[in-house]
């Protein structure tokens, strides 16, 4: 047993992770048998790429998940779940053990790595080595899994040094698998390479990089083939004096099988452009060129309001330190279409809304694309974290000339564990605050999506020289004209580096609260009275302002960042909610002076009459920096922003991680085409059993 003292206790798996279902059966039933069969193809898709993500994340995430699926799946059929009962009798570990082991497992398919996807911190098992170890040797499959074990075990368990237990720059002693060799590349490296791909059109995005020497790199594209022909072996830095060859078939193994199935999956399309979407997909994968991605990404926009929605493919760059590389993931979904129908009324407001945004005209995109907005629930989610809301794809040149797609998650926003604590908030408005927090969410999810990514405008030249803005355009923070903006190849991660996820993510978040006063929005959302309007809008802000105290959970002191963009992010608008006397953190001490408690309040008079204004300052602020490209402004004002007060470090965050909440984890359900040619949903108990049992049967 490791982590004796509090502060690794942060380390350690959740005790009971509360698990919940995607409860999608009764949506699944309502599909044609085209329809289903387009969804299980996909749904394989997505999955098969489930390794590019472990092997994204750490160097011992394959083997672990490995080794898991050994130690609780079936001999006689790998693929069927082993007697649990058996195999803890067999074991001899205590119920406690059991139920850490377990847990432990669980969360490490969840997050398809033992580096939590939130937070990006690693985690270890809550149970005894030994008792691991019993387990791991009473298998049936033992001698698959023993191996691993003694290759792994103390890696599971290691503490140190501590540096190694987040993920972020190897260069710092972090841990990242975007770079693995050893040494990594320097910072410097990176950069110039960034530059070089830059330079000659070619992308980052589905990439990792490895240093052979001083003088050679080696870019590792992802590909089931050769690269295109029009690409070059080798790109040369006279600055730094090195070579960076490109090198295809990074995941080829897995790339291959997500082909295989995109190719079924094309024989259930809707229609030619669903078609043509899936090929150009598919030549992604296969030649490791992003154009072909973005082209399949443009026939995505076009497909509008279908019944089944999906998209895969590398595409947020929260997990590479340099922000630039992304992750794989895939979805599969089906269409609420009376949910929908409610965020279609809110898009036709939408071109209006944005005309209200603080920035002015000259920063904004010169015409709203109209996006499709829908509600969606999961069928299948292959990453290591699901998200609320997604607005994509994240090709700033595809979003401008073609447009974008918002979706809203409904059956993960709904989705409650059950008996959660209520933690920062005064007992006073506890019964307030449960029957708002959820329709506040919906709303700040929805202007979040789509009128916080959806706009806002970059200042970009082409290679042919053209922009898309007057060099003469006034910089509202100096007042003179603007001295900066996008030049050929570069991309707003490529410009503004390690802080461009998570001020973006304000900037949405920041969208939201700047609207939430807007009698339009909430009209569409049914808060018709001024009573209602106003307790949603006060809401937004309660929520905002608690959500900025439980991110001190994902801070870390010793290296004096945040683990994770949205957390940080709130953080950030705590911050400057209380800098501006809208919020307040008050303390709860006992007798003796000790911190037993705190609460985030929000002064609801000033919140109503200046809460617009006060994050119109900040939208102001965020934009302009985006919209120049002004990296060095950027970094320097929302690293500013973002640092919490030193009392709050010292004090707050060992409060915060002393009450801090289970994170949940789905028990996603399997799709399996039976012997008639049709397709049955499998669903799973509702359980830490229930998850590592779909994670055995869905043979990844
Ligand atoms: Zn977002």
């Amino acid at each position: 047993m490791a982590a004796s003292n509090p502060h690794m206790d942060r380390y350690l798996a959740d005790k009971a992770p509360p698990v919940c279902s995607l409860n999608i059966a009764d949506s699944f039933k309502a599909l044609t048998k085209q329809e289903k069969l387009y969804s299980h193809y996909l749904s394989d898709a997505s999955w098969a790429g489930a390794r590019i993500i472990m092997r994204q994340t750490s160097a011992a995430s394959e083997k672990l998940f490995d080794l898991l699926v050994a130690t609780f799946s079936s001999a006689a059929d790998p693929t069927k779940l082993a007697n649990l009962a058996q195999l803890k009798h067999k074991s001899g570990v205590s119920d406690e053990d059991w139920d850490a082991v377990l847990a432990y497992a669980a969360q490490v398919f969840s997050n398809l790595s033992n580096f939590r996807s939130f937070g990006a911190t690693k985690f270890i098992p809550r149970a005894a080595q030994d008792a691991f170890a019993a387990v791991v040797a009473a298998a049936e499959r033992s001698s698959v899994a023993l191996p691993l074990w003694k290759e792994l075990a103390s890696e599971i368990y290691a503490l140190t040094p501590e540096a190694s237990l987040s993920i972020g720059k190897p260069t710092a002693g972090h841990t990242s698998a975007y770079y693995p060799s050893s040494p990594p590349p320097s910072d410097a490296q990176v950069d110039e390479v960034q530059a070089l791909c830059d330079a000659a059109g070619i992308s980052t995005l589905n990439t990792r990089l490895s240093r052979v020497s001083d003088t050679e790199l080696l870019l590792l594209v992802a590909s089931s083939g050769d690269l295109p022909a029009s690409f070059p072996k080798s790109l040369k830095s006279d600055k730094l004096g090195f070579t960076v060859r490109l090198e295809a078939r990074d995941y080829s193994d897995a790339l291959g099988r997500v082909n295989e199935a995109l190719h079924e999956a094309r024989k259930y399309v809707r229609d030619e452009n669903q078609g043509q979407m899936l090929e150009k997909y598919e030549e992604s994968f296969a030649t490791g060129d992003i154009e072909a991605h973005k082209q399949g990404s443009r026939h995505w926009v076009k497909d509008v309001g279908p019944v089944v929605e999906s998209y895969l493919g590398f595409i947020e760059s929260y997990v590479d330190p340099s922000g630039a590389r992304a992750e794989w993931e895939g979805f599969v979904a089906i269409v609420n279409k009376e949910q929908s129908a409610k965020f279609n009324t809110l898009v036709d407001g939408a071109p209006q809304l944005i005309e209200d945004l603080p920035w002015g005209k000259d920063y904004e995109v010169p015409e709203f694309k109209r996006p499709d907005f829908t509600a969606l629930e999961i069928v299948s989610f292959c990453t290591g974290g699901i998200p609320a809301g997604i607005n994509i794809p994240n090709y700033h040149d595809v979003r401008e000339n073609d447009g974008f797609k918002n979706v809203s998650l409904s059956n993960i926003l709904s989705a409650k564990a059950a008996n959660e604590e209520l933690t920062f908030i005064s007992p006073d408005e506890a019964a307030q605050y449960r029957k708002w927090e959820d329709k506040a969410f919906e709303v700040q999810v929805a202007s979040h999506e789509l009128l916080g990514h959806g706009s806002g405008r970059l200042f970009q030249e082409q290679a042919d020289g053209s922009r898309n803005f007057d060099d003469k355009t006034i910089n509202p923070l100096t007042g003179k004209p603007i001295t900066s903006w996008y030049g050929p190849g570069e991309s707003y991660g490529s410009r503004i580096g390690p802080v461009s996820s998570s001020m973006e993510e304000m900037r949405a978040e920041a969208v939201a609260l700047y609207l939430a006063g807007n009698k339009q929005i909430l009209e569409i959302f049914g808060f018709k009275t001024e009573q209602d309007q106003n307790d949603l809008a006060y809401g937004m802000f309660l929520v905002m302002a608690r959500a900025g105290v439980r991110a001190l959970e994902f801070f870390d002191p010793k290296t004096g960042k945040h683990g994770q963009a949205h957390m940080e992010a709130r953080h950030g608008i705590l911050r400057w909610l209380v800098q501006h006397g809208i919020a307040s953190v008050d303390f709860v001490r006992d007798a003796g002076g000790k911190l037993v408690d705190a609460y985030a309040k929000i002064d609801r008079e000033a919140c109503l009459a200046r809460g617009k204004e006060v994050m119109g300052r900040l939208l102001l602020e965020i934009q302009v920096r985006k919209s120049t490209g002004d990296g060095p402004g950027a970094t320097q004002f929302y690293r500013a922003l973002t640092k919490p007060d030193q009392a709050w470090v010292d004090e707050l965050r060992p409060l915060v991680l002393a009450k801090k909440l289970p994170r949940k984890v789905f028990v996603q359900p399997c799709t399996k085409v039976t012997a008639d040619g049709d397709v049955e949903l499998v669903e799973y108990p509702v359980s830490v059993e229930g998850v590592i049992q779909s994670f055995v049967e869905r043979a990844l």
